[in-house]
């Protein structure tokens, strides 16, 4: 591995370049030319410029990705998270391309990427789904639907099997309201999505959100990392993250874990992934897989002390994995706290130039971020403008110093969520630990 195309923006394609120096391994950025002063840009060994400024232009231009990588001689591209990281398309084009993917096998993205195939993928491999339609909708039968849905018990959620970031899903809470609300999901995932597939799954009243990370490589190893709790969310987008989870026992860990490294065995996973499972009443439901580094990565690296981004690089250069499961061991508490330029009371990204930063530091505080006194935010892209991540030997240690570290933290000249996070560190229910999916929204009255 000698080169590594950063195909992506913000605080990943920065961690991506620190992975890379640290490698050893030369680096190019792509960027759009609202981009070009970002800081890994500037530390990159080579960039190019991609195109204007809209991502579907370029962050989410497969051809000038793929010419950067051809002009710039590189060995291999690393998408990062959203834009291309789960594009099945785009890691077929970058291998064809003779590039190696930082990421599992185009088939496997593909099979991930659809939720009907990725739920049936699991259950064969032995992962424990939410009961459901273990299959699409049928389109032409609705007494077989009712018939699949009484089975199944209400209340039910009827989701698009292409779907994502939140989308395509319903709840159904009597016999009554069931085919109506099935073909209304059909039309708008085939609106939003080109495909019109659902599927039906139990719909779980008050669940936590808790994610386990595994590592694989070609050689048929795979390892599982622990868990991460991300329940505290807001329209389904993640806010505060944590690992381990509240209250999840050595022995749930070890049970799930494994399971899902066994998964990967079965499936010839490859490179960083994420199982994402509901969790109520002491049982985890399976819900996707997410084939790509995630934002939340850092806190899982705090606890295990594994570089989770060199070990994508390493297997994606056909290296084994550098750790063995006995290896891993859960050292303390790790949270995250993601850091958006947003209007703290409307919630609307808000951006613009931040006129002065300041950085907070001390034992076990890590910031992930590329910004910096002068910055512009750009309006095209995520609110995310950075993480903060501490780290202590319990949870309370971990929250007391983001809590000292978020009250540090300056950034001056926009509007960000830090007030939001202080608040959120502050409560007592969370502080308590294993508060639900729900829990955020009732407290900013966001519920209906
Ligand atoms: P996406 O790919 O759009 O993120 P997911 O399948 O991961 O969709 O679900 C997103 C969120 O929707 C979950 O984190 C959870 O809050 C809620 N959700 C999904 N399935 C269920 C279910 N069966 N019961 C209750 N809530 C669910």
């Amino acid at each position: 591995m000698q080169k590594v195309l950063i195909a992506n923006r913000g605080e990943i394609a920065l961690r991506i370049l620190r992975a890379c120096r640290e490698l050893d391994i030369r680096s190019v950025a792509v960027h759009s030319p609202a981009d070009r002063e970002l800081k890994h840009v500037r530390l990159a060994d080579e960039s190019v410029c991609i195109g204007p400024n809209r991502a579907t232009e370029s962050y989410l231009n497969i051809p000038a990705i793929i010419a950067a990588a051809e002009v710039t001689d590189s060995t291999a591209i690393h998408p990062g998270y959203g834009f291309l990281s789960e594009n099945a398309d785009f890691a077929e084009r970058v291998e064809q391309s003779g590039f190696i993917f930082i990421g599992p096998k185009a088939e496997t993205i593909r099979t991930m990427g659809d939720k009907v195939s990725a739920i049936r993928a699991m259950r064969e491999a032995g992962v424990p789904c939410v009961p459901g339609s273990d299959g699409p909708v049928p389109d032409d039968d609705p007494d077989e639907t009712l018939r699949i849905a009484a089975a199944i018990g209400y209340p039910i959620m009827i989701k698009a099997a292409a779907g994502g970031g939140g989308r395509g899903m319903r709840v159904v809470r009597s016999e009554a309201a069931l085919l109506n609300a099935i073909s209304l999901t059909r039309s708008e995932a085939e609106n939003a999505f080109g495909d019109g597939t659902v599927y039906m799954e139990k719909y779980l009243e008050a669940p936590r959100h808790v994610e386990f990370q595994v590592l694989a490589d070609h050689h048929g190893n795979a390892i599982h990392l622990g868990e991460r709790d991300c329940s505290m969310q807001r329209r389904h987008q993640k806010v505060v993250e944590e690992a381990p989870a509240p209250g999840i026992t050595e022995e749930q860990r070890r049970a799930i874990g494994e399971r899902c490294a066994e998964a990967c065995r079965k499936i010839g996973y490859r490179g960083a992934g994420t199982f994402e499972f509901l969790y109520e009443n002491g049982e985890f439901y399976f819900i996707e897989m997410n084939t790509r580094i995630q934002v939340e990565h850092p806190v899982t690296e705090m606890i295990t002390g594994v570089d989770l981004v060199a070990e994508q690089i390493r297997v994606a250069s056909g290296a084994e994995l550098s750790v063995r499961q006995e290896d891993i061991e859960i050292r303390g508490h790790a949270v995250e706290c993601r850091v958006n330029a947003e209007d703290p009371t409307t919630l609307m990204p808000c951006p613009g130039r931040i006129d002065h930063y300041h950085a907070p530091g001390g034992p076990g505080v890590r910031i992930d971020s590329h910004v910096y006194a002068g910055y512009e935010v750009p309006p095209y892209y995520d609110s995310m403008i950075g993480k903060l991540i501490t780290h202590g030997a319990t949870r309370e240690s971990a929250l007391a110093r983001m809590r000292t570290a978020l009250a540090e933290i300056v950034i001056g000249g926009i509007k960000t969520n830090v007030p939001l996070q202080l608040d959120i560190i502050a409560d007592a229910a969370f502080r308590a630990g294993g508060t639900d999916i729900h829990y955020l929204e009732k407290k900013l009255g966001l519920d209906h």
